[in-house]
């Protein structure tokens, strides 16, 4: 066999990201919706499907969609700019913003994919860490902020994995106290019923990053979105891939967005069913579960890893964080349905008792 040369050395020892994809019952891992998308809403999108061009290149930025979602944000369509997933979006936010002698500032523990962006794009990656609660250390990122070389921050609101909000006031703060590129990720702002938008107006240096993914139940169309001023969306649009969002993705994706009321009872329920969820955990011993404003449970326990294996033998699947930084003991799960939800509860309480 003729050998490769060595890739770029900024790939040297990472490990692909690894979405942990088992098959189970109660797939509680991936903070999807447990709700796909309802009969008469894809009955809509069958009918819209069976209208699009294949033989020709999707509008490449998505404008019918575009329009939509600015209108029901107040703002313009240059205000908008979709990606295949709110994934693909972080990394042209790193292509844009980041590069070799530029630097990211990042508050672990949170979503993994942006320190790999960082790395990937040979970005310095500097690190705030969060509180032993998770609370951000917001007096920390300030000071930081404040020395000058930080060209972006990602502030997660809701915070992956670890579950809270950020507070609109401290945002405003940092928002102020640099000109970095700040991106607040709500991607699952639906669940807390918070959102930074109206700071758009007086922020140039705002970008909100939301999804299809989560409260939309559309993790399979690859549907994401930014919301910022013209200035940032024309720099993201120098590096985004040109057809990136295909023609039947912007199809679904504005099918579902003018149903969009029809998902709210089904967010509602999962905002009761956390409320359930915690209340259950609360009641377990040796159990610590962190509030959370999103759409699943972070909580920390002994012999987290054990707890893991029993659960995915009785077909419930949730998220093993016990051994990753600064999240040791800590598992993940996702707000399924009241059935799923039981499942869950009820394989944690034999564990601990089968365990005592
Ligand atoms: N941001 C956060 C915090 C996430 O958890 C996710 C999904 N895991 C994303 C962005 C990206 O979601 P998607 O690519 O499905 O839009």
């Amino acid at each position: 066999m003729n050998k490769v040369r060595a890739s770029a050395p900024q790939l040297e020892g990472l490990v692909p990201y690894d979405p942990k994809y088992l098959p189970a019952e109660a797939y509680l891992s991936a903070n999807e919706n447990p709700r796909d998308v309802d009969a008469e809403v894809r009955a809509a999108i069958a009918r819209r499907i069976a209208q699009v061009p294949l033989n020709r290149y999707p509008d490449p930025l998505a404008n019918r969609l575009r329009d939509l979602i600015a209108e029901a944000n107040g703002l313009d369509r240059a205000n908008v700019l979709l990606g295949n997933g709110g994934d693909e979006l972080l990394f042209d936010v790193a292509l844009a913003w980041g590069g070799p002698g530029r630097s990211f500032l990042n508050l672990p523990p949170t979503f993994s994919v942006y320190a790999a962006n960082a790395r990937l794009t040979n970005t310095r990656c500097v690190d705030v860490p969060r509180r032993a609660d998770f609370s951000i250390d917001e007096a920390a990122v300030l000071e930081r902020v404040g020395k000058g070389d930080i060209d972006f921050v990602i502030v997660t609101s809701p915070n992956n994995p670890t579950g809270q909000r950020a507070s609109t006031a401290f945002i405003e703060e940092l928002l102020d106290a640099t000109d970095a590129l700040v991106l607040v990720d709500e991607a699952y702002f639906e669940f807390s019923r918070a959102t930074v938008r109206p700071l758009l107006a007086t922020h140039e240096n705002l970008a909100i990053l939301r999804t299809f993914s989560k409260a939309f139940s559309l993790a399979g169309a690859r549907l994401g979105y930014v919301l910022a001023n013209a200035p940032v969306i024309e720099e993201l649009c120098k590096v985004r891939q040109p057809y990136s969002v295909d023609a039947v993705s912007q199809a679904i994706g504005e099918v579902v967005f003018e149903n969009r009321a029809r998902f709210e009872p089904g967010i509602r329920e999962i905002i009761e069913e956390r409320g359930r969820v915690m209340e259950a955990l609360r009641t377990l011993p040796g159990v610590t579960a962190y509030p959370s404003d999103s759409n699943w449970i972070l909580f920390s326990m002994e012999d987290a890893g054990a707890a893991w294996q029993y659960l995915y033998d009785r077909g419930v699947l949730v998220r093993d964080f016990s051994s990753a930084p600064m999240l040791e003991g800590c598992l993940r799960a996702t707000i399924g349905t009241p059935e799923q939800n039981d499942a869950f509860i009820r394989g944690l309480r034999d564990f601990l008792s089968e365990s005592r």
